[in-house]
Formats: structure tokens, sequence, C-alpha cells
């Protein structure tokens, strides 16, 4: 790989080992990590996450998924020695599917990670990817990184963070974590592991930021199990729960809590049952895992029910949408009944979850949140833990990862605080230099890309931007024919779309863009009007100045002339 700029000179021929974000830092979601191993000219990579995020609300209309740009690595693919995934939250796997054809490096993730990539890989009737399935707290070696898994709670089965070890020093990559004494799924933590990476000595650490200005711990997920638990001993009507369909420790803590208060477990959502299959397969759900399909909710008495439902976000397809909007086909609540938010809404979706809540309660059903009980923890570290974490790992250097820049300074501030020499506050796109000489060192291309229908589109070609401005003020196109000579033939024609149909006036603005037409094509002298393009200009700017005097907006406007040959 050639290495301009400010990289220039520095190091040449030496080793060295480098760290570049595609995603993830700026932006919660699309995390993509890459290290670099060896000299500028002669370096192999590790990708470490390939994920995908979602656009906020209508700001990109037509947009359901955002995929980092991987013209980077792309370039250099050849030196991509392999791609090792933490864990299996779409924000960490969702592009690899996609991008994959662009990358064909060989991909490392456990057995869950893996059985979850591969249930969507079935789902989208793709040829199997090369997936080395390797074993949970295991170790190995792609290219010249030694990989060892090290476990961490989260809110997902078999979250690895890497201990990466180079012969520049060793990385510690957290990914997504937090400290759970008491987890449901998985053993607690081994602070001893930490400790002695701390003491063989870790180079840098890359931390995940998502929750760095929230002081103290998370509570546990046990303490949310008994709180479900509890909650649901005591309901009086049917209860439905929705939550992460990926949270495997509280689809098992709702169906124990099921079973305690001696009621079946109904699960509605294609996403949770793909979950369900994947952790009964791989131990994490027990071969027995007691659930009934959602065609048989309408068998059982409201006090003999827990429905555990896709849609905590809002998505307008998911079970729970149907279900507020009395549409669902299998299942409808009633008066009395409790619906319970065990999730967190993610920023972007606050519209989307309230108008199904609204919809909730003009039914008639209670209303549940985090907000009045502990029926969600968020799977990322608080200060505290972070601090833990700082005083295990021990650093030299520190890198913010997975968050919004102000998530990315308060973790750069708490690390300085707990001692650690050098804080990179990098961006995405912003090469670092770990080892030798910490240092921003060059930039490499990065960009968002977004999925719009079959097609991957870079965002700065435009498509989306262009349906931002049509969704404000609409279109007018305008067609007319023209002779060699300049004379009009045939009637010119007219279509708007998105623009009103009357001026204040009670005048179709149809007739009012006409009039401008005919106007302009009367003002402009025979001969000029042979110059097709100038005619067309003529005619677009009259009839937008015409359509913004009546609308107090003014509406895309195209002209098409036809120059025809005959006469
Ligand atoms: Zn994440
Ligand atoms: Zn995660």
């Amino acid at each position: 790989m050639s290495q301009q700029g400010r990289g220039a000179g520095r190091g040449k021929g030496g080793d060295e080992l480098v760290f570049v974000a595609l995603g993830g830092l700026g932006e919660i979601g699309m995390n993509a990590y890459l290290y670099g191993c060896g000299p500028a000219d002669a370096r192999r990579w590790l990708m470490v996450d390939c994920g995908i995020t979602f656009p906020e609300g209508e700001f990109d209309p037509g947009i359901d998924v955002i995929l980092p740009d991987p013209r980077f690595i792309e370039e250099n693919r050849g030196d991509l020695a392999g791609i090792v995934l933490t864990h299996a939250h779409e924000d960490h796997i969702g592009a690899v599917i996609e991008l994959w054809p662009r990358l064909k490096a060989p991909i490392y993730a456990t057995p869950f990670t893996a059985g979850m990539l591969r249930a969507k890989i079935g789902e989208n009737g793709r040829q199997q990817l090369p997936i080395n399935v390797v074993s949970l707290d295991g170790r190995f070696k792609v290219g010249p990184f030694d990989i060892e898994l090290v476990s961490l709670a989260h809110s997902i089965p078999e979250m690895s963070a890497l201990a990466i070890r180079t012969s520049l020093g060793t990385v510690f990559h957290t990914g997504d974590w937090k400290l759970d004494a008491t987890p449901l799924i998985g053993k607690p933590l081994e602070e001893g592991r930490l400790a002695r990476l701390g003491e063989e000595g870790v180079q840098a650490l890359i931390i995940d930021s998502t929750n760095a200005y929230r002081e103290g711990s998370s509570p546990s997920e046990r303490d949310v199990a008994k709180s479900l638990a509890e909650i649901i001993a005591n309901a009086k009507g049917r209860v439905a729960i929705t939550t992460f369909s990926s949270n495997v420790a509280r689809i098992k803590a709702v169906g124990e809590a099921a079973e305690a208060a001696g009621r079946q477990l109904v699960v509605a959502g294609r996403a949770l049952h793909r979950v369900i299959d994947v952790a009964i397969d791989t131990g994490y759900l027990p071969p027995g895992f007691k659930r009934l399909e959602q065609e048989q909710f309408s068998y059982l008495r409201r006090d003999e029910v827990v429905l555990l439902c896709t849609g905590s976000q809002g998505e307008s397809r998911a079970a729970l949408a149907r279900i507020s909007e009395e549409e669902h086909p299998d299942v409808s609540l009633s008066k009395g009944d409790l619906i319970i938010f065990s999730s967190r809404t993610i920023p972007g979706n606050e519209k989307a979850v309230a108008r199904i809540q609204n919809n909730l309660a003009r039914i008639g059903c209670d209303l549940l949140t985090d907000r009045e009980a502990l029926v969600h923890v968020s799977g990322h570290p608080r200060r505290d833990e972070l601090r833990r974490m700082y005083g295990w790992i021990k650093p030299r250097v520190v890198v913010p990862m997975h968050g919004e820049a102000r998530h990315l300074k308060a973790q750069g501030e708490l690390a300085r605080e707990t001692g650690a020499q050098t804080v990179l506050p990098l961006l995405d796109g912003e090469i670092a230099r770990l080892a030798p000489d910490p240092a921003v060192i060059d930039d490499a291309p990065v960009g968002r890309l977004f999925r719009d229908g079959r097609l991957l589109v870079p965002e700065a070609d435009g498509p989306v931007r262009a349906r931002r401005k049509l969704a404000a003020v609409g279109i007018v196109i305008v067609t007319l024919c023209l002779s060699r000579r300049g004379e009009l033939l045939g009637e010119p024609q007219a279509v708007l779309d998105g623009v009103p149909t009357e001026t204040a006036d009670g005048e179709a603005m149809l007739d009012l863009v006409l009039d401008a037409v005919d106007g302009t094509l009367r003002s402009i002298p025979g001969k000029s009007r042979k110059a097709a393009d100038l005619v067309a200009e003529a005619v677009r700017r009259a009839v937008r100045a015409a359509v913004h005097e009546a609308w107090g907006k003014k509406p895309i406007c195209k002209v098409l002339v036809n120059v025809i040959d005959s006469k």
C-alpha cells in the first residue's frame, strides 16, 4: 500500500502497527475496524467486524440500511488476512454478506455468531461464505496477528473481545461489553485474565464508548430477570413483552418467568424465532425450550399467556406494530393487558415507538417501560466499569470507539484521568500508528453506502439528496416539440407532482404553468428558438418563477425540448 501525505517518510521500511476505522468512530453503528501490520508498503490487514447502521427518521428517504464504504481495504484486499467478528449484533456483522464479495477474506467467528450469520445467509438464499468457526476463548493466527478471544458480557451470547498480539505489541479490542458478575448466559467475568493481559503489557486499548458519560455501573441481567418474573407473576390479564430479538438472556428470562407464573410462552416475529433456533443449536437455550406459535395465541386464556414479540424499536412491519394497529392475523390485545418494553428506544426511533405506544394506550393496554421498572439494562459499560477495565489493562495508548463524537470525547477524558499516556481521539478514516511512536499518520477514504432497493449507492452519488428535495418541493416537468426552424409543433405538455393543484385564487396550477410556457415561447424571437437548450432554460426559469409567485416555493423544474426534423 502506498502511504503518502502525513505518513510519508516516517517509518519507511520499518514495521508499524496501524489502526483505522471504516465505521464506528463518530456513530454508533456500522462498526468496521482495520489493523495493519508491517512496513508502509507491505502491510497485512485484519478486519474486526463489518456492520450496518440505520438511517435516522425521514432524513434518508427510501433507505433502510447503511453500510460502511469498504473501498480502502477493497483496493488492498490481497493483503487482507481475515475478518474476525466480535459478536452477532447487526452493527457488527450486518454488512458481511453484502460486502464479502468485495473483500473475499476468510471470516472467523465463534459458534453462536457464525450460526447467526449462517441463518441470515440462508434467508438471503446466497452462497456460503468461508466461515471458520473458532472456539469460545480460543486462540488462533490470522496472518501476522495472533488472536486470543476473551469472553465478555453483553446483550447477546459469545461477545468476544480480542487480544491481538503482534510483533509490535498487543492490542486489546474490547468489542461491546459490560461487567456482569451474574450474567444469565455465559460465565461470569474472569478478572484475572484481564489483569494478566495488563501485566503482559498492552500497547493499545480500543474501547466501547457507548455509555462513557454515564456514571456508575449497569445493573446485572439477572436483576432484570428477577424484576420481569415479579411483574409477570403479578399480572392479571395477558402479558406481552417486546425486546431486542438477539438478546437470548432476556428471551430465556421471559421463558422462565412465564413458566414460573404458569403461563405459556407465545413467540411472534421471524427474527425472534431465528435467534431462538440458533440459541438452541448452540446450547444457550435448552433443546426443550417451550414456545408456542402465534397461531395458538387466541386459544389461550388471558391469564395463561406471555407473548414475546418483535418490534421494540417501532419497526412498522414487526409484530408489535401490527398488533398495535389491530391488524395482526393471530394476536389481538385488549383493555387491561400489560405490554412491557424490555428495551431502550434507540435515538431516531422515538416517534415510531411513541406511535405504537399511543395505539396500545388507545386499546386500553397498560404500558411498562424501563422508565418505570427495571425491565431493561444496557449491554455497554458505564464509567465505573470503564475505570475497572483501564485498571486491569493499563494501556499505553487508548482509542475510544463505538460512539458518536460526544461519547468518544467523554471516553478520551476518562482515559486521561485513569493515566493513559496517549489518547488518540480518532474519527472514521483517520489512520493512526499505534506502535511504535503513536500518532495520526494518514487518511483513508471512507464513507457510507446506502442500500437502495437492490443496489448499494455511495451517499455522495446523490439520489437520496435529490429525493429529500423532491419530498420538500415536488417537481414540474414540461415537454415541447420544435421544428428545426424553431416553430412550435403541437401543444406543450406539463406534469406536476407533489405541487398543490390550485393557487390561492383557485386557478389550476397546471394552467398557470402552461401559460408561463406559452408566454415565454412567444417572447423568444423565431431565430433564437432554434437553440433548443436556450429555449429549455428560458421556459424552466419562467415556470419556476410563476409557480414560486403563486405558491411561495420553488419546485424542481425540468423542461424537455424535442427537435423534430420533418418539415
Ligand atoms: Zn455495537
Ligand atoms: Zn453489540
